[in-house]
């Protein structure tokens, strides 16, 4: 039974060569035939084997593993008998295998897998990996905590999906790590956790491949660097910022007037202002009540000073008991001295500490951009000269380094403070100027002219007090005044039997309140003035603004007239005159008294007066001074006329008179 075996060349060559042991023994365990492989693990030659037993014992259809001992130490010698066919004669096949280097891989590997195991268990680093379509393939204990998905919820998921910008940046990372390339310490932002929590982090991606090097997917670690940049946000913050008060300090105030500098138009208005703010003999206060108590009383003064403040304007504190005040987007440099004027009421009201009451008071200087310097240096070093003059001056004050400002900005405010308190001491009063109808000369209304009697100055123009009534916000109770005085008086002179007509000036910020149609309702009713006998005097810009012109119908409505004041000085076309129902314009004095001298001048007067009459406008033409410009008018038909040449503005008590007398009225007043 050997023969089909031993003369089968191939079968033979096979067996000489094959890595396996090959063992045939006979019924009773003695070896019949064995290759070389088998000899060698047995430890002697094939021939000294051929005939001797089987050294163990063996199951068929199973394996056993036996010692062998070798001139190298021990050998593991595995025997795997073959389970003899049904019928075969009672020959059994032996496998033998050196099984010795196995068990060490094995153990080897097991030991690295366990060794691999333990680290990603206890690595605090989230580890995940995915297969070439991206889909979570395994999510680490670490990747759990720190992004909140659990393994069973993602395993098999596609990246992407967990979120909105969760899976791109590392999606992209990974799926780059797919073409072969890894990837070291990369930062992501815009990571979120389940919870929507951002997240930064570091990654590591390298791509995993099968033994035959085709890349089956990637791995990646993670690193949550989140708290870094809190930490880095927190030492920023540290740097930055005043321990005491949480405000910026001097370095960040720096910093952001450079920034403002480097961003402001070379030219136009002065726009940047630097205010250096210190309390007054606040040493006294801290050796009086305690460092303690001085702490209270600077955070306390830093919060009123904030209160104050727009949130564009930096407030810093710069000092012990200094704070520095950067005040972007100034249209006036006077408006500094409105800030200044504001940060020292702050204080005005006294500060509770310790049980007392303490009065503070305190010093400000002014620096202006591009006035006092060009750079942040020049303008910090002003402001600390202009504070220094405030300190001696007293101190509770403030100072602006140029002369000029300050004088301006002190006279400005103080004009605003008088003016607040004119209307209450009768200083406001009204003056008229007679309008001559010329068909009749006769006088057929006036135009009320605001006149403030200023008890140090005189006599201020409106042209000088009625911006600032506008910018403070007086102007509404003025304009409220002026409608009251002028329809009372009105009516007056209804009632002794004189039907004049009164014309009102008013600024296109009366329309911004919205109380404009109240006002005027409140004047005629109280008054008892017909409507039709007050003017409303409007420019033309307001026609153009939409909120100024949507409150001219009401006043329509009302029966008021509405005539456009200085006609042809702005853009307003005739086209608005028509559509917002305008009864009449003004011809402004520049055209009249050129008229004259100038061709250009008499061709608009002459222009406006037929277009007017074709439209069925009302027309005055002001500033008539000479009789040459008065006789011209006449010609042309222009049927109202207003000018010094009749009266200047005058007192109420003059109007009767005057509107008594027929004839070309005064012409030689
Ligand atoms: P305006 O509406 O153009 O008023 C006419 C101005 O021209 C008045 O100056 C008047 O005195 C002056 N004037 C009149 N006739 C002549 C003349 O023949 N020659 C010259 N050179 N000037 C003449 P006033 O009173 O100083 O008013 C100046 C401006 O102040 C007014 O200009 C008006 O815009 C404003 N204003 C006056 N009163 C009020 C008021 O009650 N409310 C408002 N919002 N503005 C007023
Ligand atoms: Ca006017």
């Amino acid at each position: 039974m050997l023969d089909p075996i031993a003369q089968a060349t191939p079968w033979s060559v096979l067996l000489d060569h094959f890595p396996c042991g090959v063992v045939i023994v006979d019924g009773s365990h003695r070896i019949c035939q064995l290759n070389p492989e088998a000899a060698r693990l047995l430890g002697d030659e094939p021939d000294g084997l051929i005939g001797s037993l089987f050294p163990w014992p063996f199951v068929p259809g199973e394996s056993t593993e036996h010692d062998l001992p070798g001139t190298d130490g021990p050998h593991r010698i595995e025997v795997s008998a073959a389970r003899p066919a049904h019928g075969t004669p009672p020959y059994q096949v032996l496998l033998l295998r050196d099984s010795t280097g196995l068990h060490a891989r094995i153990e080897r590997l097991e030991l690295a897998n366990d060794r691999f195991k333990a680290l990603i268990r206890a690595t605090p680093l989230p580890m995940l990996s995915v297969d070439r379509a991206l889909e979570i393939t395994f999510w680490s204990r670490a990747a759990e905590r720190e992004f909140g998905w659990r393994e069973e919820d993602v395993l098999g998921r596609p990246l992407q999906s967990l979120g909105d910008g969760v899976g791109s940046g590392l999606g992209e990372l990974l799926a780059a790590s797919l073409e072969g390339e890894p990837h070291e310490g990369v930062a992501l932002s815009g990571w979120h956790d389940r919870h929507g929590q951002p997240l930064d982090l570091k990654v590591w991606s390298v791509p995993l491949k099968h033994r035959n090097g085709r890349i089956r997917g990637a791995l990646a670690i993670t690193m949550n660097t989140t708290h870094e940049r809190h930490n880095r946000e927190h030492l920023h913050h540290l740097v930055t910022h005043d321990p005491l008060t949480d405000l910026p300090n001097r370095t960040l105030f720096h910093d952001r007037l450079q920034q403002l500098l480097l961003r402001a138009p070379a030219n136009g208005p002065p726009r940047i202002a630097v205010l250096r703010f210190a309390l007054d003999r606040f040493k006294v206060v801290n050796a009086s009540f305690g460092h303690a108590v001085g702490d209270v009383l600077l955070c306390e003064v830093a919060q009123r000073l904030r209160d104050t403040l727009y949130s564009s304007d930096t407030l810093a504190r710069t000092g012990g008991d200094e704070f520095t005040i950067l005040v972007g987007q100034l249209t006036r440099s006077q408006d500094c001295a409105a800030i200044a004027a504001r940060l020292l009421q702050t204080l005005a009201h006294p500060f509770r500490a310790d049980g007392s009451e303490i009065f503070l008071s305190a010093s400000i200087g002014i620096a202006v951009w591009p006035y006092d310097g060009p750079d942040a240096d020049h303008l910090l070093t002003h402001a600390d000269s202009a504070l220094r003059l405030a300190k001696e001056q007293g101190g509770n004050s403030w100072q602006f380094h140029t002369h000029e400002l300050h004088d301006r900005a002190r006279a400005r405010l103080e004009l605003e403070s008088d003016l607040r308190r004119a209307l209450d001491r009768g200083e406001l009063h009204l003056h008229y100027q007679p309008q001559v109808d010329l068909a009749t000369d006769r006088i057929i209304g006036v135009e009320a002219l605001l006149r403030w009697d200023h008890p140090r100055l005189g006599a201020v123009p409106p042209d000088h007090f009625i911006p600032v009534a506008e910018q403070c916000g007086l102007i509404d109770e003025i304009g409220q005044w002026v409608l009251n005085t002028a329809c009372q008086q009105t009516a007056a002179w209804h009632t002794a039997g004189l039907p004049l007509r009164v014309a009102v000036n008013l600024s296109p910020r009366q329309f911004h309140s919205g109380r404009l149609i109240d006002a005027v309702a409140t004047a005629l009713e109280a008054s008892g003035l017909a409507p039709q006998w007050l003017e409303l005097e409007l420019t033309e810009g307001l026609l153009l603004q939409h909120e100024g012109s949507a409150q001219l119908e009401p006043l329509k409505q009302m029966g008021v007239r509405l005539v456009i004041d200085d006609f042809g000085t702005g853009y307003a076309s005739f086209a608005y005159l028509r559509r917002f129902a305008i009864d009449g314009i003004k011809i402004d004095r520049s055209f009249i008294q050129a008229i004259d001298s100038d061709s250009g001048s008499a061709a608009i007067t002459r222009a406006l007066l037929s277009i007017a009459e074709a439209m069925g406008l009302d027309l005055t033409a002001e500033g008539v001074e000479e009789h040459s410009q008065l006789e011209r008018l006449r010609r042309w038909g222009c049927p109202v006329v207003q000018g010094y040449l009749f009266s200047r503005p005058v007192l109420a008590a003059e109007i009767p008179a005057m509107a008594r007398s027929v004839g070309p009225v005064a012409a030689d007043r």
